[in-house]
């Protein structure tokens, strides 16, 4: 496969999983450079053991402001955003007597649909909110997950209790929640780009919503790992290349090596 056929395959998936995404380049700049295809198994395996800073950084390249900060500030920052989710997710499985993220979300008044796929069917999306009070499940990214789910070590890794369109819906759901409340966290931080005397250009940091609807998400489900795992694992049911990339580049951020499917052979 060439490189414009992998970019083709890759980016109307990678423009948005779990609906606002930015755009995603794929960064393959040579033959050399192609994505090696991993056993779906492996890439969940490795993901599902990083550590929630280690994902900061994944999360930030993904926000068009990325650029203005240093990675301590992304780990920081990133930690916020988490706390932020967390703290939401006890506070509305407490109001409403339920973690169960279907229960919360009739509960919460939002009306929750399971189309196939999006109408504009013109790139993959898994789930989306649209304001002010619906949420789209696209089953055609949780079937094909579905069916990942029965490749060699990946039950093993996501866990048995753990369930594709609840996990979509918990992170929506907290897009819902910052339509809300507008002064949560991640709604009031602002970065300051730049300032003549009293006058401020600030801006809202989009991505801290994203991190902290996984952290809200991964409270309510229960889960060990972090759901940007997702962005991996449900790409794999559309492109195992494109996955393999993402895999390699969520690895790369988080300063590990990614493994090779010859290194099964070796273990
Ligand atoms: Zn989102």
């Amino acid at each position: 496969m060439n490189k414009e056929r992998l970019k083709e395959l890759a980016q109307p998936i990678l423009k948005g999983l779990f609906g606002k995404q930015m755009p995603y380049h794929l960064r393959v700049k040579s033959e050399e450079d192609k994505p090696v295809v991993r056993p779906v198994g492996m890439i969940v395996e490795d993901l599902c053991q990083l550590p929630e800073e280690a994902w900061a950084k994944y999360a930030f390249s993904r926000e068009p402001l990325n650029g203005k900060f240093t990675d301590g500030q992304r780990v920081e920052l990133a930690a916020k955003a988490s706390a932020c989710g967390r703290e939401w997710a006890e506070r509305l499985a407490k109001e409403h007597g339920t973690r169960d993220t279907s229960d919360l979300a009739a509960r919460m008044g939002m009306k929750v649909d399971y189309p196939l796929m999006p109408q504009n069917a013109s790139r993959v999306l898994f789930a989306e909110f649209k304001e002010p009070d619906k949420i789209y499940i696209y089953m055609d990214g949780v079937k094909k997950g579905k069916v990942l789910l029965d490749e060699p070590g990946v039950r093993e890794a996501l866990g048995a209790n753990f369930n594709i369109s609840r996990l979509l819906l918990g992170h929506e759901l907290f897009h819902r929640v910052e339509m809300q409340e507008k002064d949560l966290w991640t709604n009031t931080y602002q970065l300051d780009l730049w300032h003549i005397g009293p006058v401020h250009n600030r801006s809202k940091v989009f991505v801290l919503g994203e991190i902290a609807a996984m952290a809200f998400t991964q409270s309510l489900c229960g889960i060990s790992w972090s759901p940007y795992v997702m962005d991996a694992f449900l790409v794999y049911g559309y492109t195992a290349e494109a996955a393999s990339a993402l895999y390699e580049e969520m690895m790369g951020f988080a300063g590990l090596t990614p493994r090779l499917p010859q290194d099964l052979l070796e273990e």
